[in-house]
């Protein structure tokens, strides 16, 4: 082992949460990997933070195996792409949008911790970051395919937490509220109207809010482990009731 700075690789670097925690990892001192579908945001990003880019699709399995090869080391992985698809409800489920769902939130955690465990194996200090959300642990009217696979990384989370205790690879979900990023522009095919909607009068995360306790699970002593964060804005309480002013 050498004192190298530790390297995180981050998932869905191009946008939002994934990026801003590129961008404080590096400033709290580790290397980075952005990867992310939209390789041009995530050389961009390096090209800032003086850190690596990388194309990957995580729903991809030929994308993510290709990951394997191009990270031969890494201390930290941060599990941020993912995302919504419509609001629909369950008697008009389009099926597509729920499978891409579940293969982005879910199977994209599981394959990418799957590729990378022999190099993350090797390190002092091996983490894994998962970004989870309070529909991880709560359901809504139309958000049954959101809900499903987040509900799902909660449980690949929890279920990591057991299988790699003994290896001592710590993993961190950190469970956002309403977060202000292309969220609601990727939920709502790009109507700028319904996602600004949903952010109307209340004062939301940034994606910084949740970056900063990102690099703070990153960079505490090995021995301790922030072992589920939920995070929301002042204006929310739970997955459905917001207080906005105005
Ligand atoms: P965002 O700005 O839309 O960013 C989503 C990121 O995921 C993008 O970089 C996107 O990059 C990437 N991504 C999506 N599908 C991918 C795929 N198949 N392969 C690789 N990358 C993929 O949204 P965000 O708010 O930062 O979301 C980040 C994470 O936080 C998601 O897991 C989301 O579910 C979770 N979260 C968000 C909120 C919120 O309110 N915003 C709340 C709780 C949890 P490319 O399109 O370039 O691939």
């Amino acid at each position: 082992m050498d004192d190298r700075a530790r390297v995180a690789l981050v998932t869905g670097a191009s946008s939002g949460i994934g990026a801003a925690t590129v961008r404080a990892l590096a400033a709290a001192g580790l290397g980075t990997i952005a990867a992310a579908r939209r390789l041009e945001r995530c050389e961009e990003l390096a090209r800032e933070v003086g850190g690596r880019a990388l194309r990957l699709d995580v729903s991809d399995p030929e994308s993510v195996a290709a990951l394997a090869g191009a990270v031969p080391e890494v201390d930290v992985i941060v599990h941020s792409a993912g995302g919504a698809l419509g609001l629909d409800r369950v008697a008009e489920a389009p099926e597509e949008r729920w499978l891409e769902m579940y293969e982005s939130n879910v199977l994209g955690i599981v394959r990418v911790t799957r590729a990378l465990l022999p190099a993350l194996r090797s390190r002092r200090d091996p983490q894994i970051v998962i970004l989870g959300s309070v529909a991880g642990v709560e359901v809504y009217e139309g958000g049954g395919g959101y809900t499903a696979a987040k509900h799902g990384a909660h449980a690949i989370a929890r279920t990591l937490r057991l299988e790699l205790l003994a290896e001592g690879i710590r993993v961190t979900e950190v469970a956002p509220g309403l977060v202000e990023t292309e969220f609601s522009l990727v939920r709502f095919g790009g109507d700028a109207e319904r996602a600004a909607e949903v952010y109307r009068g209340i004062d939301p995360l940034t994606a910084e809010d949740v970056a900063e306790i990102i690099a703070f699970a990153a960079t505490r002593p090995a021995h301790v482990t922030l072992d589920y964060v939920s995070v929301k804005p002042r204006g929310q309480a739970s997955a459905t009731v917001v207080h906005r002013e105005g």
